[in-house]
C-alpha cells in the first residue's frame, strides 16, 4: 500500500495511472479531499492509518474502505454506528502497541482479544486482522521478538475468525523483516514517493 500522506494530488494521480491501487492516509481532512478528487477511479482502496479521534470517526466511517488504527471500544461503536448502509462494512485492523512505548497508539497485546470479540459482533464492521509498528532498536533480539510476537498473534486471530486475513506490518524501514514475519500488507511512503 502506498502511504500518500502529505503528497499532492498530481503525484497521487501519477501513481494511480502507474498502477497503484491501495492508498493510506493519516490526516482526515486532507484525505477526504483526495478521496473526493479520485472518486471516479472505482478500483482504488483508501486506508485510514492515522491516529483516530472519536470526533473524527464518523468521517472515517463515511469515506474510507479500511480503518487500520482501531484500538478501543469507543471507536468500534462509532464506526459501526456511522458506516453508511449503502456501503459494504468497513474493513478494520486492530492496532497493537507492540513496542510498549506509552505514547504510541494501539491496544496492549493482553487486551486485543476482547476488542476482536466486540468487532466481530458488529454488522457494519469486518474484522480483517492486525496492524503494528514495531520499534526498531539497536537491540536486535528485542526488535526481532516484537515481530515474532505480532506474527504469532496474527495466526492466532486468523484461527479464531474466518474474516481475518491481513497482517499490516512494515514501512520503508523494515520491509524485509516484516515480510519474513508473514506480513501481507506493507505500508510504504518514502520509498515510493521520495
Ligand atoms: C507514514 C506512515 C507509514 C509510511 O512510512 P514510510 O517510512 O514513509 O514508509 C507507514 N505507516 C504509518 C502508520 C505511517 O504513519
Amino acid at each position: 500500500m502506498a502511504v500518500s500522506k502529505n503528497q499532492k494530488v498530481d503525484i497521487i494521480k501519477q501513481s494511480i495511472l502507474s498502477g497503484i491501487q491501495e492508498f493510506g492516509e493519516n490526516y482526515i481532512q486532507e484525505a477526504i479531499l483526495k478521496i473526493q478528487k479520485f472518486k471516479k477511479y472505482k478500483h482504488i482502496t483508501w486506508h485510514f492509518i492515522g491516529k483516530i479521534q472519536s470526533n473524527k470517526t464518523k468521517l472515517v466511517a463515511k469515506n474510507f474502505d479500511w480503518c487500520q488504527t482501531v484500538d478501543r471500544e469507543k471507536i468500534v461503536f462509532l464506526l459501526n454506528k456511522y458506516r453508511p448502509k449503502n456501503l459494504l462494512p468497513i474493513n478494520v485492523l486492530i492496532q497493537i502497541n507492540i513496542s510498549k512505548e506509552p505514547k504510541k497508539n494501539g491496544i496492549d497485546i493482553t487486551e486485543y482479544q476482547t476488542l476482536a470479540k466486540i468487532i466481530s459482533s458488529m454488522p457494519n464492521i469486518n474484522l480483517r486482522g492486525i496492524m503494528a509498528m514495531p520499534k526498531i532498536t539497536k537491540n536486535i533480539v528485542n526488535t526481532n521478538l516484537q515481530y515474532q510476537i505480532i506474527k504469532k498473534t496474527f495466526h492466532q486471530l486468523k484461527q479464531q475468525y474466518t474474516s481475518v486475513d491481513t497482517l499490516s506490518l512494515g514501512t520503508s524501514f523494515d520491509i524485509e523483516n516484516s515480510l519474513l514475519n508473514d506480513s501481507n500488507m506493507i505500508r510504504i511512503g518514502r520509498n515510493i514517493f521520495n
